[in-house]
C-alpha cells in the first residue's frame, strides 16, 4: 500500500477509513479527476479493517457460466464441466434480500445495490481484483461434481487480505495517498457544508480541507458501550471477529452534525465462533474461528438442550442470526457435535489449530467431555433427537433435502443425521459479532442525509456505516458487495460534488 505520514492541508475528497468501501470510493473519486487522500486510523499493518479479515466472497448477479468466465477468464473447460454453477439472478438476490430482512430492507438502496453488483464487479476486477469460484465451502462434491446451491459463487483471489492488497495497489498507481495512523475526529463544517476533517495523527492534531468528505469507518461492532447500548444486555460481552477500530468515529461525526440515524440500530450481524477466541480478530486467523459446519450438527447448550434449528435453510442464510441467538444461552456458549458420517463435510476452519474440539468413540463418554453442559440432560436430547430423525430421506449436502425431525418441539428441517456412528467430534462456540446494522441514512446516490432528510451538502458514506440495508439477517456477501457498490456512488458522487463546488 502507498502510505505517507505527512497530511495535505487541503485535497479535494478526503476518505476515512481504507477497507473495501472506501478505497472503491477514492478510486472513483479519482476517476473523476479529483485529488484523493484517505485517512486510516490503523498502522498500516492491521489496515484495511473488516474487509482484510474476510473471505473475499462477494454475492453477485449472473446470468450462468459465460458471466462467470468474464470475471473468471482463468476457469477451465474441465472446471466447468464439473461443476454446476446455476445462474443468481436479480430476482433471486431481491427475494433473499427481502426474505431474510424480513422486507424491511430499504427497497432503493438494496435495488443500487443488486443491479449494480455484476458491473462492479467486473469494475474491480479492471482495477486488479482477481476472483475465483468458492469450491468446497458454497459447493460440495456428490457423484462427481460440484454444484453451487447459495447465491454465493464468487470470492476475490487471496480472500480479504487479497482484495484489500489488490485494492491498495490500484489506490497507489492512481496516486491516492494513504495516511496510516490517522483518525478522523470531527467533521469541518461551513456554512452548512462540510468542508473536511479534523484528523489526529499519532498524537498531533490537524485539519485536512476538502471539497468533500466520504465516510466509509465502518460500524460500531468494537464499541463495547454503544453494543451493550444498543443492541442490549449481554452484547458488551460478545467478542469481535474483525477489527479492533470499527468503533463507530463516522456514525457519530455526521450525528454530530445533523445526520440522521437510520436501519436496524439494535441488529447485527454475529455468528457461532471459537468460544476461546480473542477479544478482536487475529489477521492471522482471519475467519478461521467461525463454525459455520452446523446445518450437518445438532448443538447443545448448557443445559443440554437444543435451541434452534441448525437445518431451517442454506448456512448463507441463518449463519448471521445464529450468533445471537448463541448469545442469549446460558453463558452465551454452545457445542456442536457430528458425527463420522458428516465429518469429511467439516469446513476447513474446523481443522486450525485453535479450536475447542473434545471427541469421544461413544455418545456416552462424549457428553461428559463437553465442559460446562448437563451430561444427563444432553445424553437425554440426543437419544430424543436419533429416534426421531426420519430415515426414508436421502442425505444431500447441495440440496435442502427435507431429511428432517419429526415430533420434536425444536425440529431440524433438512440434513437431519441420526447421532451414532464414532467417533463423534464436538466443537465449542460462543458468539462473535461482525458488524452492526444501523448507522446513517443515506441516498442513492449516498449523500449523507439529515433529520429533514435533506442531503448535507459534502457528505457522503458508504459500506458498514450505512444503515437501511440489512435488518436482522444478511445473506452471505453482500456486506462486501454493499460496500463496493455505494463506494463507488460515494465516490462519484463526491467527485461531482467538487465539480460543483469549483464551477
Ligand atoms: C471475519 C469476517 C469475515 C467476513 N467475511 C465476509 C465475506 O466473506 N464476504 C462479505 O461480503 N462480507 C464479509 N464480512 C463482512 C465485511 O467485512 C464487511 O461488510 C465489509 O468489509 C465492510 O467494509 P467497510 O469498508 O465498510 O469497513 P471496513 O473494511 O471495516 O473498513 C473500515 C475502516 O475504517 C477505519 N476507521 C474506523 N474509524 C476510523 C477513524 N475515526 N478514522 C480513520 N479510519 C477509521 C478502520 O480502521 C477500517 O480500516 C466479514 C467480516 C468479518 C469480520
Amino acid at each position: 500500500m502507498n502510505s505517507q505520514n505527512t497530511l495535505p492541508e487541503q485535497v479535494d475528497v478526503v476518505v476515512v477509513g481504507a477497507g473495501n468501501a472506501a478505497m472503491c470510493a477514492a478510486l472513483t473519486a479519482r476517476e473523476s479527476g479529483a485529488s484523493v487522500a484517505i485517512l486510516e486510523c490503523a498502522p498500516i499493518d492491521e489496515a484495511g479493517g473488516n474487509s482484510r479479515f474476510t473471505a473475499g466472497a462477494m454475492r453477485c448477479v449472473y446470468a450462468g457460466v459465460d458471466d462467470l468466465r468474464e470475471l473468471m477468464p482463468d476457469l477451465s473447460d474441465q472446471e466447468i464441466a464439473n461443476t454446476d454453477f446455476g445462474t443468481y439472478t436479480e430476482e433471486q438476490f431481491f427475494d433473499d434480500m427481502g426474505r431474510v430482512t424480513q422486507y424491511r430492507c430499504n427497497p432503493d438502496l438494496v435495488e443500487t445495490m443488486i443491479r449494480n453488483s455484476r458491473e462492479t464487479m467486473l469494475w474491480m476486477n479492471q482495477q486488479g481484483v482477481r476472483f475465483q469460484p468458492i469450491w468446497g465451502r458454497q459447493a460440495f462434491k456428490v457423484d462427481g461434481k460440484f454444484k453451487f446451491w447459495g447465491g454465493l459463487t464468487v470470492e476475490a483471489w487471496g480472500g480479504g487480505p487479497g482484495l484489500v492488497d489488490s485494492l491498495g495497489s490500484a489506490c497507489a498507481q492512481a496516486g491516492i495517498s494513504i495516511h496510516y495512523q490517522a483518525r478522523a475526529l470531527e467533521l469541518l463544517t461551513e456554512h452548512d457544508r462540510v468542508c473536511g476533517v479534523r484528523v489526529k495523527q499519532v498524537s498531533k492534531i490537524s485539519e485536512v480541507r476538502a471539497e468533500a468528505v466520504v465516510l466509509a469507518s465502518g460500524g460500531f461492532e468494537a464499541n463495547h458501550e454503544w453494543r451493550a447500548r444498543y443492541l442490549g444486555p449481554g452484547w458488551d460481552l460478545a467478542r469481535v471477529r474483525g477489527s479492533r477500530f470499527n468503533s463507530g468515529d463516522g456514525i457519530r461525526m455526521a450525528l454530530d452534525i445533523g445526520a440522521t440515524p437510520y436501519g436496524h440500530w439494535s441488529g447485527c450481524h454475529a455468528v457461532g465462533w471459537e468460544r476461546n477466541a480473542p477479544e478482536f480478530g487475529d489477521l492471522a486467523v482471519g475467519d478461521g474461528f467461525q463454525k459455520h459446519s452446523y446445518p450437518f450438527s445438532i448443538m447443545l447448550n448448557a443445559n443440554g438442550q437444543r435451541f434452534l434449528d441448525e437445518g431451517a435453510d442454506f448456512r448463507n442464510y441463518t449463519y448471521a442470526k445464529y450468533g445471537a441467538v448463541i448469545l442469549n444461552q446460558p453463558s452465551q456458549f454452545a457445542w456442536q457435535i457430528f458425527d463420522q458420517k458428516v465429518t469429511h463435510l467439516l469446513r476447513d476452519e474446523y481443522r486450525i489449530r485453535q479450536v475447542t474440539r473434545v471427541s469421544a468413540d461413544s455418545i456416552e463418554e462424549l457428553v461428559t467431555k463437553l465442559e460446562g453442559v448437563d451430561a444427563q440432560a444432553a445424553l437425554a436430547t440426543i437419544h430424543e433427537y436419533n429416534q426421531s430423525v426420519r430415515r426414508d430421506v436421502a442425505f444431500n449436502p447441495n440440496i435442502k433435502d427435507g431429511r428432517c425431525t419429526e415430533g420434536l418441539a425444536m425440529p431440524k428441517s433438512n440434513w437431519a443425521n441420526t447421532l451414532d456412528q464414532g467417533p463423534f467430534e464436538a466443537y465449542a462456540v460462543t458468539c462473535g459479532i461482525t458488524f452492526t446494522f444501523g448507522g446513517l441514512r443515506i441516498d442513492t446516490d449516498a449523500r449523507v442525509l439529515d433529520g429533514d432528510l435533506q442531503p448535507i451538502p459534502g457528505l457522503f458514506a458508504a459500506g458498514e456505516l450505512v444503515g437501511g440495508i440489512f435488518y436482522h439477517n444478511y445473506p452471505g456477501g453482500s456486506g462486501l458487495m454493499a460496500g463496493a457498490v455505494f463506494g463507488r456512488v460515494a465516490g462519484s458522487s463526491a467527485g461531482r460534488s467538487v465539480v460543483d463546488a469549483v464551477s
